[in-house]
């Protein structure tokens, strides 16, 4: 029988009301590998989340900053501890490779032990006053009670991302995972728990972190209209990022939104090839595409074109698919059957946009055992122009549209040219060019010489126009979204000083 999983409100492990429940399957093995069961939670559970987490925020906040950074060392050391186990399971739930998880798993150990030592630091600033015998401070002060709604593609990063500086900011937390990846969200939860027992004994405190399993459009809008909810953090798709916006925005909850990308690789005429060849394959068809910074479009100087497809098509073709726990498997399955359609639904649209031409994949990969998953061959199309749909929107699936550029300004054109900005880069060895690019590229994020994917936890994250609403999650920036400035005066004059007006 399946293992029966539960929700985590006010620190103890319930069923939903609901009594209803979904199945979590892997997506390399779908009808043999059921994972188990998971609570459909339902409006009174996420009441329940929100009732326990405000509750608990009167406390939490005033424990000590540097204590509850405490907390954050022991769950990175813990994460460190399961690191291959828990990155198992991850494979097993979502289906990127194995050594694609645990770079999941290791993203948050560092996003932990950031959390930490930022315990010690959430520093403050100080200005002089204008009046004489007066201080001027200001601190950053815990918002409240803050959803957290996630994606399946980076099923520990991502909330680790969200969740970690929002604890030891002082904030409590209800957590809704993607239904695609309850059981990683599920292993955090436990482990966080587990830590906040071992740091703060008896003054342990139920409801800081609660967890709400189920659908978005029950358990997240749920969320997003909660009148007890302040704040929002979400990772996800334009279409619900833009939902989330309209409705929580509409009663001034504060609202972190990272969306969408159409990733662009610059290849210029004078770039290492066999460097940008590594690049590509790995940005386009690492975690099978299902990036938001993946490489979906790839914009090569027309003199080095036909050179590079060709070397591509070999490489490509080298490519493992299978279940990504196994020895050598490069590529694992859209992690489900709705993905896969969708994939396939764009394979098509290309195929009808009358100028690009299939030149690798455009398929279903059912040889074998892996007819038992959802996967689907790499893919690419050549002549793609900047305006065809699958040059403009996200595929989020092992699917590369390759364009041409004449020079460094139309490749720069090529590669604005759509609404989003996340991830961008460009392969040359001309420092000019490399600065160019730096200066006039439209995205949150630009590598040089490198793919489009490996952000590192200590920078800012997130992108432009469409991408996202001007948030960012990584290192120091996240700490802006996760407290409130508080100024503080304080007059030691004894008598009464009216600012702009007693001094001039
Ligand atoms: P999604 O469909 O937008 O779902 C994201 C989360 O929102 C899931 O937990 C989902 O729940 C929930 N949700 C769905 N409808 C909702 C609603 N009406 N109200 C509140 N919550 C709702 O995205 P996805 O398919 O999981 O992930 C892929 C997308 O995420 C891509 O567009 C990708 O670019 C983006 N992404 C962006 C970043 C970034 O940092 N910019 C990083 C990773 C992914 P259920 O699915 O359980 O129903
Ligand atoms: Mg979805």
């Amino acid at each position: 029988m399946a293992k029966k999983y539960q929700n985590f409100i006010n620190g103890e492990w319930r069923d939903s009301s609901s009594h209803e429940s979904f199945e979590n399957r892997n997506p390399a093995d779908w009808d043999n590998d059921l994972i188990g069961t998971f609570p459909s939670s339902n409006v009174d559970d996420v009441d329940d989340a929100v009732i326990a987490a405000r509750a608990a925020f009167k406390k939490w906040r005033l424990i000590p900053a540097p204590r509850r950074g405490d907390v954050l060392k022991v769950v990175g050391d813990k994460m460190l501890k399961h690191k291959d186990e828990i990155a198992f399971e991850m494979t097993r739930e979502m289906g990127k490779v194995i050594a694609e998880t645990k770079g999941d798993v290791q993203e948050g150990i560092d996003t932990a032990y950031y959390a930490a030592s930022e315990g010690r630091r959430l520093f403050g600033f100080n200005a002089p006053s204008e009046m004489p015998n007066k201080m001027n401070l200001s601190f950053r002060v815990p918002i409240g009670v803050g959803g957290f709604i996630t994606p399946w593609n980076f099923p520990m990063a991502i909330p680790t991302w969200k969740l970690f500086p929002a604890l030891v900011c002082g904030n409590t937390c209800v957590f809704k995972p993607a239904e695609l990846t309850p059981k990683t969200a599920t292993t955090l939860v436990k482990i966080i728990d587990e830590a906040m027992k071992e740091v703060l004994g008896k003054d342990y405190i139920p409801g800081v972190l609660n967890l709400v399993h189920g659908s978005g459009a029950i358990v997240g809008e749920a969320m997003t209209s909660h009148p007890e909810i302040d704040f929002i953090s979400f990772t996800g798709s334009s279409e619900v990022g833009k939902r989330i916006n309209t409705v929580a925005g509409g009663d001034l909850k504060r609202v972190s939104l990272e969306l969408g990308g159409k990733n662009a690789q610059i290849v210029m005429d004078d770039a290492d090839m066999e460097l940008a060849l590594d690049a590509v394959l790995w940005g386009a068809f690492g975690t099978t595409g299902q990036r938001c910074t993946a490489t979906s479009r790839l914009i090569l100087h027309k003199k080095i074109h036909d050179k590079f497809i060709d070397k591509l098509i070999k490489r490509v073709d080298k490519l493992k698919l299978g279940y990504g726990n196994n020895e050598g498997v490069d590529i694992g399955p859209c992690v489900s059957e709705t993905q896969r359609e969708n994939v396939n639904k764009y394979v098509n649209i290309g195929i009808e946009e009358d100028k690009a031409t299939l030149v690798y994949g455009g398929d279903y990969a059912v040889k074998g055992d892996l007819s038992k998953g959802w996967f689907y061959k790499p893919t690419i199309f050549t002549n793609v122009t900047q305006y065809m749909r699958i040059a403009q929107e996200e595929i989020f699936g092992p699917v590369l549209s390759v364009l041409q550029c004449k020079d460094l300004d139309d490749a720069i054109a090529i590669l604005n040219g759509t609404q989003y900005g996340l991830s961008s880069s460009i392969f040359t060895k001309n420092v000019n060019n490399a600065f160019k690019a730096v200066r006039d590229i439209e995205a949150g994020i630009t590598y040089v010489n490198g793919a489009t994917i490996g952000a590192e936890a200590h920078m800012p994250f997130g992108g432009v126009k469409a991408t996202g609403n001007g948030h960012r999650e990584g290192g120091w920036t996240v700490y802006d979204f996760y407290t409130e400035w508080k100024a503080v005066y304080i007059d030691y004059s004894g008598k009464l000083q009216r600012a702009q007006i007693d001094n001039y």
